[in-house]
């Protein structure tokens, strides 16, 4: 299996070297040449393997620069019960006929960003010693990416994490889920200024091509392909929960951001698993409804850019989506760039709409869109627990409100759960007037030690921090 780059670049390239890699040489993202093709047969064996095998299974499609046994083993020990909560790592809560949650969010920080984050902690590792190198993460995190990215590395053998934080901006309970991680390859930064301060530093140490080469800075951001086809798994193993044959469907409707965790969906029907819908909810940050409602991307400014109570939706741009329209394309490398390499850094827009490929996404793609409001969230949340019993976190009711518009009968609708409540209680209270639940093991977690360096908003003074801690 080769990748090529969205752009059109000439170069391809294997598993093992994009792994570590961001973007492509053109500014492109990575894609596999072909979408491997899963049929009948295929899906039939599949449909009775625990997590870690399916993992195995899809993996192995697109990876074949690292020997099975070892690709086998790294799965094995990326998706446990121990690490996920459960036997089936991503089970399925039936609410109404038909309708379920698929529970991506049992991981060690809580948001399904872990399905991805703990397998490429494991990939690097593993991959860092084959080549006897080290690697300094670098990144910006106002919350939930930060958090899964360290949970994923901290002692792992190789990598050190450097990760910047808005200072006194996390709430308490994101601040102490990084902060008390005592591992001495974990660097948590808190930089006195806002996230968009922290994102600036990181991409100004990024720019200085001397220092990145010297000391080995690197990223895991959500373009990275690694995470993606990680992600395509969990598709997989809530169709073969929800169905008892492959001659069904199934729909899912998916809390949207960067297009991250979509755009696996979009990668699992392409290679042949039966979904009917790809439901795509956003909160009052709407780049992506917009543009399956009507064709045209428009990317938000900051003072366009909302900050609600489902903040990890709440992005201007979705940094993943140029994969779904190269495809849209037919995979037209010239026409992508002149998109996203030129037109949108122009006008910061464009517009499908008279372009019959536009049609396209809801015909031959099976893309829908979706909004949902601060009102809405918490009148889903509410009715959730009211008629089922059970707390949902702010992301998961935007897609459940979503989904709820987009029903169709005798075609199971399955919303992936994206976060648990406790990591956003302050709206949990707002729509119950109570706490929410908290799993045992983060009990008291605030009144752990803390690990943290406060620095000035400064790109010196963040690189001198990496120099003094990269030895
Ligand atoms: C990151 C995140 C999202 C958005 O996912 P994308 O892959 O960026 O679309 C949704 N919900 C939660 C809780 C997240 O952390």
């Amino acid at each position: 299996m080769k990748y090529l780059s969205t752009r059109g670049h000439a170069d391809r390239k294997r598993f093992c070297e994009i792994l570590l890699e961001g973007l492509a040489p053109d500014g492109g993202l990575y894609l596999p040449e072909s979408y491997p093709q899963v049929d009948d047969a295929t899906l039939t064996k599949w449909r009775s393997l625990p997590y870690a095998e399916l993992a195995f299974e899809v993996l192995s499609l697109y990876i074949d620069d690292i020997p099975a046994d070892d690709l086998r083993a790294i799965c094995r020990k990326t998706y446990t019960e121990a690490v996920f909560g459960t036997k089936e790592i991503v089970p399925l809560r039936p609410l109404e006929n038909g309708l379920y949650l698929e529970a991506l969010s049992n991981g060690p920080t809580l948001a399904f960003k872990d399905m991805a984050m703990q397998l490429l902690g494991n990939l690097f590792e593993y991959e860092l010693a084959r080549r006897g190198e080290q690697l300094n993460i670098l990144g910006a995190t106002s919350g939930d990416t930060g958090s899964a990215a360290e949970y994923a590395m901290r002692g792992k053998q190789g990598v050190r994490v450097f990760m910047t934080s808005p200072f006194g901006r996390m709430s308490p309970f994101q601040q102490a889920q990084m902060f008390s991680l005592q591992d001495a390859n974990i660097h948590n930064l808190a930089v006195k200024g806002v996230f968009d301060d922290c994102q600036d530093i990181v991409k100004a140490v990024s720019n200085d091509l001397d220092f990145k080469r010297q000391y080995k800075i690197g990223t895991v951001n959500s373009i990275n392909w690694a995470r993606l086809v990680a992600q395509v798994v969990y598709y997989f193993a809530g169709y073969f929960q929800a169905t008892k044959n492959n001659s069904e469907k199934v729909s899912f409707t998916v809390p949207s951001g960067n297009f991250g965790n979509v755009c696996a969906g979009h990668v699992a029907r392409m290679m042949g698993l039966p979904i009917d819908q790809l439901v795509v909810a956003t909160n009052e940050n709407d780049v992506l409804d917009e543009f399956f409602r009507t064709g045209v991307y428009r990317v938000r400014g900051s003072a366009d850019t909302h900050e609600t109570s489902s903040p990890s939706m709440d992005i201007s741009k979705a940094s993943n989506f140029e994969r779904f329209v190269f495809d849209l394309l037919g995979r037209d490398g010239a026409k992508t760039r002149a998109l996203f390499g030129e037109q949108l850094g122009k006008t910061g827009q464009f517009d499908l709409s008279q372009d019959p490929a536009f049609a396209q996404a809801r015909q031959r793609y099976g893309f829908s869109s979706g909004k949902s409001t601060h009102a809405d969230r918490l009148a889903t949340i509410k009715d959730t627990f009211e008629r089922f019993g059970g707390m949902i976190d702010t992301h998961t009711a935007d897609g459940l409100k979503v989904a709820r518009e987009h029903l169709s009968a005798g075609v199971p609708m399955i919303v992936l759960e994206t976060a648990l409540p406790i990591k956003f209680a302050a709206t949990i209270v707002e729509a119950l007037g109570r706490e929410p639940d908290r799993p045992a093991k983060f009990e008291g977690i605030e009144n752990l030690p803390k690990r943290v360096t406060v620095l000035e908003a400064d790109v010196q003074a963040v690189k001198a921090y990496i120099v003094a801690h990269c030895v």
